[in-house]
C-alpha cells in the first residue's frame, strides 16, 4: 500500500501531465536521467512532473547558470551604454572645437590674404619707386657707354 505522500506526488504527477509545458531549460536530475521536462502550464507548481513524482527538490544549475549569464550581459550592456554615451559626448565636444577652429583658421587666413592684397597694391604716394638692383645694373650699362 502506498503512502499518502507518494499517493499526493503521483497525483501532482498527473495534475501536472495534465496541462504540460516542456521546460526550455530541463532540470538537473531530468538532464541527468534524460527524461524530458515537463511543468504545469499554469506555473502554479514548481517542481517538474518528475521531480514531484519523486518527492525531491526541483532545481536546474542550467536556468541558474542562464540567470547568471543574463545578469552578466545586463552588466555589459549598461557598461558600453555608458561607454558610448562618454564617447558621444566626447565626440560632440571634438566636433565644435573642430568647428570652431575651421572658422578661427579661415578667419585668420582672410585676414592675411587682405593684408598682403594691400601690400602688393600699394602704390607709392609720391610717385617714386624704390630703387633694384636691375636699375642699378641699368644705369652702369648706360654711364659706360657714353
Ligand atoms: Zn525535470
Ligand atoms: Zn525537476
Amino acid at each position: 500500500m502506498a503512502s499518502r505522500a507518494a499517493k499526493d506526488r503521483w497525483k501532482t504527477y498527473y495534475r501536472i501531465l495534465d496541462n504540460p509545458l516542456l521546460a526550455l531549460f530541463p532540470c538537473d536530475d531530468c538532464k541527468r536521467f534524460r527524461k524530458s521536462c515537463v511543468f504545469i502550464a499554469d506555473c502554479s507548481l514548481t517542481p517538474c512532473a518528475e521531480c514531484a513524482r519523486r518527492g525531491r527538490t526541483c532545481g536546474s544549475s542550467s536556468l541558474a547558470s542562464f540567470d547568471r549569464a543574463e545578469d552578466e550581459l545586463v552588466a555589459e550592456i549598461d557598461t558600453d551604454k555608458h561607454k558610448i554615451d562618454q564617447l558621444l559626448s566626447e565626440l560632440i565636444a571634438a566636433k565644435a572645437r573642430l568647428e570652431r577652429n575651421e572658422k578661427m583658421l579661415e578667419a585668420a587666413s582672410k585676414r592675411t590674404q587682405k593684408k598682403l592684397t594691400s601690400l602688393l597694391h600699394a602704390s607709392p604716394l609720391n610717385g617714386s619707386h624704390c630703387p633694384t638692383a636691375e636699375d642699378a645694373v641699368l644705369e652702369e650699362f648706360v654711364s659706360r657707354e657714353l
